[in-house]
């Protein structure tokens, strides 16, 4: 008889693995017990040896199926002999972090328990240890009741039953509830009235929707608005609600089978969009939606059901999908408290669906799609946060604050980095109490504390501001330096490596607006090798709301002051006015500033085709762009120049030749997507003889772009360099902070 103590690192908390040691330790004949650190779980295991060694191989083969094991310890110790196989309660000993579990999408059991379990007839709060409510509801590890939003609600016999039964699926589920004890939903009319009892509550909210209705109704991590999307009228009332000019919807489907008749969708997105994350997959259309839905975009976001109550609801609706579009007004975030859904949705929804848990981390859905057969990642949110990063060095202490859009943050423990979830733009005032109010949570939760804040170079991003008010030291990080860095960090790179980041805005070293870069960096320094010719960016933000501006721009570069006239077609749809302030802020430099920005570039090619002259949400331009670019091989690339920077004037000339000889504008959009991947490929090849450096990291907004990221994959992949791009981690801004830890953390190596 020999006692082993077993430390297991990893996602090993809230996800049924204590009952599973329990189980696996029974089978063996093992005494003594297992217990949650904060850290990690601790078993402690007495038995021979061939029955310890069968036991901890078993616990490292077959996990749970949420599990992720990092690490396993163990080492031999003299205790007194056990008699039985105990669960012990937590210990809140460490000061180490403990994965917390993100939230999990309610798994087949507990839906079939809807139907058959008596004490959970219908009851839309069924979770067990495999899935349910986590983070959304976690205030603080180690991860038991008292620590989350369920504190308030006392277990009922039958439940406590379950609760402490090693052999039940719900043993240690820490939201288990069921009809008589747990929390319930309520539905608020307008007229001040409730309905109450969920099958009163789904009958009337069904009937409601199928009516035109529009209802907000509570999800995990905050409120959706959600509507009929095969009727015109309620979309354009949660339009004019939201204040949400013509950004896409995201739908909600019954079932993949429903989904297939107006998406296509692969085997890859398949099992991403049914996986327990459960997120937003950005789809081709299939069948025609209305115009309102998705603007006519072509693609998609969509999603399964993810809450017992989704899954009511579809029972019971006449149609296939609902709008289920994220519960706030304009850039605010999402609401997640009752009395403010009510009093805020007052003018939109024809009704409010809440329930009586509070949700503690208010969650987005988060938003993914498959690109060249990998999960890509642009909003990091529900059923991926707090999962951490893991790097092969050390960043603890570090507090990255992100950029200002888009904005996430990132705290680091250990070799840890833990990203916050997705937090917004934060010019917005209640996004940026959102962000400072998260930041605290964070810290508190994963007890961090700050030693050393990274930012953006962007003296006046409000997160550069909140980084300096902490009377920290401080490393500024260039912002595609951390773009780059952010992809390194993902994929555990610590070398020298050609960086190409392709984005929207990001202030450069020499006060330039950068966006379409070519980096060789690591993670200390980055020195830029080329970018795109500057171009003057003409009325600072607005020439990113106004594509046709940057065609202004990038004509006057072409051919000066006469733009206007030799290019008078492109600025038909332009009025005369507009354009002359243009012309005369371009000659005189006034509210100019250069750029190099790859995203301003995709604008100025949209207007010039007649796609769009005006956004009416961020990146429409391109978007519109990419969606109609033909994929045809034999498309010829457009001509450019390289003389240190890289010159597209001859491009634009040839686009413009194209437009006004009525090229179709897929054609137009496939050469110019085309001459981009040249244009990759080709400074790539060129850093390569110069540097002999043959790993190219991609990042940055742009890539977001399908188009550009498959073809410059595929294109370098076949020059012969080994590619790197974002999987987990957003290449847009919302990965920001994750490359400002890794450089901090470089710098302070040093
Ligand atoms: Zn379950
Ligand atoms: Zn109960
Ligand atoms: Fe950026």
């Amino acid at each position: 008889m020999k006692t082993l103590l077993v430390h297991i690192r990893g996602l090993v908390q809230g996800i049924g693995f204590r009952p599973f040691v329990y189980k696996s330790a029974t089978r063996f004949g093992i005494k003594g017990y297992v217990k949650n650190l904060s850290d990690c779980v601790e078993i402690c295991a007495q038995g021979t040896d061939i029955d310890l060694a069968s036991f901890i191989e078993q616990i490292k083969r077959n996990p749970p199926p949420l599990a992720r094991i990092d690490s396993v310890t163990v080492q031999e110790i003299d205790v007194a002999e056990s008699k039985e196989f105990l669960i012990k309660e937590s210990a809140d000993l460490s000061n180490s972090v403990t994965d917390v579990s993100p939230d999990i999408a309610v798994c087949e059991l507990c839906l079939d328990d809807l139907k058959g379990q008596p004490h959970r007839i219908d009851y839309p709060f069924v979770n067990c240890t495999f899935c349910g409510p986590r983070f959304s509801i976690i205030s603080g590890v180690p991860y038991d009741r008292p620590k989350t939003t369920m504190a308030p609600f006392r277990m009922c016999s039958q439940c406590a039953e379950e609760y402490a039964d090693p052999s039940d699926r719900r043993f240690h589920a820490q939201p288990v509830a069921c009809n008589s004890c747990g929390p319930v939903y309520t539905l608020h009319l307008p007229s001040g009235n409730e309905i109450t009892g969920i099958n009163e509550i789904v009958d009337a909210t069904v009937s409601m929707l199928q009516n035109g209705s529009i209802v907000a109704i509570k999800g995990i991590g905050g409120f959706h608005l959600a509507c009929n999307p095969f009727l015109k009228e309620p979309l354009e009332k949660l339009r004019t609600g939201k204040r949400r000019d013509g950004k896409p919807f995201a739908l909600m489907f019954r079932d993949v089978e429903a989904l297939k008749e107006y998406a296509y969708i692969n085997e890859e997105e398949e099992k991403l969009i049914s996986s327990p994350v459960s997120p937003i997959v950005l789809l081709k259309q299939h069948l025609e939606l209305l115009p309102e839905v998705n603007s006519g975009l072509g693609t998609i976001g969509v999603m399964l059901p993810y809450m017992p109550l989704h899954y009511m609801l579809f029972e019971k609706l006449s149609f296939p999908a609902l709008v289920m579009t994220s519960g706030n007004i304009s850039e605010e975030p999402v609401v997640i408290d009752d009395s403010e859904a009510i009093e805020k949705f007052s003018g939109i929804a024809d009704a409010v669906l809440c329930y009586n848990r509070d949700i503690y981390n208010r969650v987005d859905d988060s938003v993914t799609a498959v690109y060249s057969g990998n999960p890509v990642t642009f909003r990091r949110s529900r059923g991926l946060v707090p999962s951490p990063v893991s790097l092969s060095f050390d960043v603890d202490g570090i507090a990255a604050v992100g950029a200002e859009l888009k904005n996430c943050f990132a705290v680091g423990k250990g070799n840890k980095v833990l990203l916050s979830q997705h937090i917004g733009d934060l010019k917005n005032a209640e996004t940026f109490s959102f962000f400072r109010e998260s930041f605290e949570r964070f810290t508190k939760m994963f007890r961090v504390e700050p030693r050393l804040f990274a930012c953006d170079r962007h003296p006046d991003y409000l997160s550069s501001v909140f980084a300096r008010n902490s009377g920290l030291p401080i490393e500024e990080v260039q912002h595609h330096h951390a773009h780059i860095a952010s992809c390194m960090a993902e994929h555990n790179i610590d070398r020298e490596v050609i960086g190409v980041s392709f984005d929207g805005t990001g202030l450069g070293d020499d006060g330039a607006v950068w966006g379409g870069e070519f980096l060789i960096c690591d993670l200390q320094n980055s020195k830029r090798f080329t970018h795109f010719r500057y171009v003057n960016m003409p009325g600072g933000d607005r020439a990113s709301e106004e594509p046709w501006r940057m065609a202004a721009a990038y004509l006057y570069d072409l051919s000066g002051k006469s733009f206007a006239e030799e290019f008078k077609p492109f600025f038909s749809r332009v009025e005369e006015r507009m354009l002359e302030a243009v012309v005369f802020a371009l000659e005189k430099k006034i509210r100019c500033v250069p750029t190099s920005s790859a995203g301003r570039l995709f604008d100025a090619v949209s207007a010039l085709t007649g796609l769009c002259t005006v956004n009416s949400f961020e990146a429409e331009a391109a978007m519109r762009l990419e969606a109609c670019a033909a994929k045809d091989e034999r498309l010829e690339t457009y001509r450019w120049d390289f003389d240190g920077t890289i010159d597209l004037r001859p491009s634009i000339r040839m686009i413009c030749e194209d437009v006004l000889s009525g090229v179709p504008v897929p054609v137009i959009s496939g050469r110019f997507h085309k001459t981009l991947f040249d244009v990759i490929r080709e400074i790539c090849l060129k850093i390569r003889t110069e540097t002999g450096l043959d790993s190219v990291v991609l990042s940055g907004g742009c890539f977001q772009n399908r188009c550009i990221f498959e073809g410059a994959v595929k294109e370098l992949k076949t020059a012969g360099f080994t590619v790197y791009t974002h999987s987990l981690i957003p290449c847009n801004d919302g990965g920001i902070a994750l490359g400002q830890t890794a450089v901090a953390a470089g710098r302070r190596r040093k």
